[in-house]
């Protein structure tokens, strides 16, 4: 058990791995929420172990199960965004492979934590029938109305479009090893929602009607049972630009070595102008190149993702890209310049970065080609629907 501590509510609760969980007599989904994979952000772990503590004293009828879980441990105790190493870029392939095999040090706190987790997480997929649901609950240093992180694949924007909040799309293409993106990988639907400032009321309550919704519209909770539409008024009323889908196009890092320091007073989504000064970075202006939107300004020490620029994406983009991806026009990208299917990964592109450039990586992001690795002259880039667990979904209310 580790304490933690909510300066918002003043207050300090006792938890494990496993913040509480609640099974229904009927089946239905299987619902996962993680809370305070990021230990500075302990909102989603105090909104989960209140609305367990109400379910299971109000003897709530739910379908399926829910599981609360808890990230990172030790870095909530210490409220530290992590020990050694963020906990939420820690899951790619490799990582993964070395979590199977045992092969990770035991000595390094974050690396622990990760083993539990995906032993958890694991088990939880072995006893469950599904189909199955995954909730990452995140603050922001700055202020910030509610919204959802996305990776794009036609699953998770079927699902999250029933939320009143914007929907940011392709995070995946410029974090390393987030939790979400590796289980997205393995098709199913998951992505984060992030409730406004790290230690605000607002940010626990925004959790609380998330989490509360998220039950309702999976169909493991039943309207008549809770005022859902409290819930739901309560994150309309928090958000701007409510129906919209945005992508991310620029990410400011933060290099090793690098001082940073964000000019106070900028917010997630705001306008900002060319040629404005965003942040001071080893005693030097950093501009903005071009007028966009903020996103994720960083106002706290640990972290290496210094701000972010992201634009709306238009209506008949979205449209077209969901066409384009159900008919499988795939086959017409590898006449495209520069491009050309991977000899083995039947979902993987290669793009020759010197022949192939801006135009081919629009088309390939309307077709669902998001997830890139870089090589030192090739993008390798994979397919986020091949893996898709449509048949698992297929029978649910918002499919
Ligand atoms: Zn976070």
């Amino acid at each position: 058990m580790v304490n933690i501590y909510s300066s918002a509510l003043n207050q300090s609760i006792q938890i494990d791995r496993i913040i509480g969980a609640v099974k229904g007599n009927q089946p239905g989904p299987c619902l996962i929420f993680i809370g305070g994979i990021h230990g500075n952000e302990p909102a989603g772990v105090f909104a989960l172990y209140q609305v367990i503590k109400s379910l299971k004293s109000q003897r709530t009828k739910i379908s399926g199960a829910v599981y609360a879980l808890a990230g990172n441990l030790k870095a909530l105790e210490q409220s530290k965004r992590f020990i050694r190493e963020d906990l939420n870029r820690m899951w790619d392939e490799d990582k993964i492979k070395g979590l199977k095999n045992g092969a990770f040090d035991a000595s390094h706190n974050d690396q622990v934590e990760q083993k539990e987790l995906f032993d958890l997480i694991s088990d939880i997929q072995k006893t469950e029938n599904g189909p199955f649901y995954f909730f990452d609950l995140h603050t922001t240093s700055s202020r910030s109305i509610p919204f959802l992180t996305v990776n794009d694949t036609l699953l998770n924007r079927a699902f999250t479009r029933s939320y009143p909040v914007p929907k940011i799309l392709g995070v995946e293409e410029f974090l390393e090893g987030p939790l979400l993106s590796y289980l997205n990988e393995k098709g199913f639907v998951s992505f984060g929602f992030e409730s406004g400032q790290h230690d605000t009321l607002e940010a626990i309550e925004n959790h609380v009607a998330f989490i509360y919704l998220s039950l309702f519209f999976t169909a493991s909770l039943k309207n008549n049972l809770i005022s859902l539409d409290l819930f739901y008024s309560k994150l309309e009323a928090a958000s701007a630009f409510k129906t919209s889908f945005f992508e991310i196009y620029h990410r400011h890092e933060i290099k090793i070595d690098d001082t940073f320091i964000m000019i106070p007073g900028y917010s997630n989504f705001q306008a900002i102008r060319k040629g404005d000064v965003l942040a001071i970075s080893n005693k030097c202006d950093i501009k903005a190149s071009r007028s966009s939107l903020m996103f994720m300004p960083l106002y706290q020490d640990q972290g290496d993702d210094g701000f972010f620029f992201i634009r709306k994406i238009p209506y008949l983009f979205m449209w077209l890209s969901a066409l384009f991806r159900k008919w499988h026009f795939d086959w017409i990208l590898r006449f495209l310049p520069g491009v050309s299917w991977h000899k083995t990964d039947k979902d993987t592109l290669i793009v020759n970065k010197k022949i192939a450039f801006l135009m081919v990586r629009q088309l390939l992001h309307l077709m669902g080609y998001r997830n890139k690795r870089l090589d030192k002259y090739h993008l390798i880039i994979k397919s986020r629907e091949t893996a898709s667990k449509r048949n698992a979904y297929k029978n649910e209310i918002w499919y």
